[in-house]
């Protein structure tokens, strides 16, 4: 999952960043308002941390712009301002969550797993298809109750597939998904992790349209 993070605080950002990328996230961190503004306009993030007190534009202007735009991306936002009146004012402007800092890390990497879960209308926090099961929570995976062992990025692709069978994907929307700005990719990448995927699940759970891209056949 691709979350642009907003936050002008360095060592929070580095920590945040830090944190989440061992979680398995694809996370690309700005500090100030316009250039979120510029990254959300220019790539296809599935989720905003957003700090509130930022320089050149603020987080709440910015996200009253996102929300005018009718752009709908999740936001979170994370803000040391904890009275009531800022929380009101924050979900008003569209926000789907709020984390008061100093926070845990793992708590906001539960609050964004709850956030992308409601959106995708989803209520059950495992993701159950055929015989296979996956849990965002502890990036645990298992066929008919046999755990197997995938590396993180192989679990994010396999997640990105799971959460809508039919879609298909193309490489380059896998490779913004599992990777960030500063990330260097192989171009191969994504193929390596199918092989992967199908080497430890079988190989007819993914399937390939030559040229276009990847996808898991609709139930059943
Ligand atoms: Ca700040």
């Amino acid at each position: 999952m691709r979350i642009l993070l907003v936050e002008d605080d360095p060592m929070i950002g580095e920590s945040v960043r830090a944190g989440l990328r061992q979680d398995g996230f694809a996370v690309d961190w700005v500090q100030d308002g316009r250039a979120a503004e510029v990254a959300l306009g220019t790539e296809p993030f599935e989720l905003v941390l957003l700090d509130l007190g930022l320089p050149r534009l603020g987080g709440l202007e910015l996200l009253r712009g996102l929300r005018g735009r009718k752009n709908d991306v999740p936001v979170v936002i994370i803000t040391a301002r904890d009275a009531v009146s800022d929380r009101i004012a924050g979900l008003d402007a569209g926000a789907d969550d709020y984390v008061v800092k100093p926070f845990d890390l793992d708590e906001l990497a539960a609050r964004i797993r709850a956030v992308a879960r409601r959106r995708s209308g989803r209520s059950e926090a495992v993701i159950k298809y055929r015989d296979l099961t996956l849990n965002p929570a502890t990036r645990e995976t298992s066929v008919d109750g046999r755990t197997v062992a995938l590396s993180g990025r192989e679990f994010a692709l396999l997640l990105a597939l799971l959460e809508r069978p039919g879609a298909v994907l193309s490489r380059a929307q896998l490779e913004e998904k599992l990777y960030g700005w500063n990330e260097e990719v192989e171009s191969n990448a994504v193929e390596v992790h199918i092989h992967a995927l199908r080497r430890k699940l079988g190989a007819n759970l993914i399937k390939n349209i030559r040229g276009v891209g990847y996808y898991v056949p609709k139930r059943p």
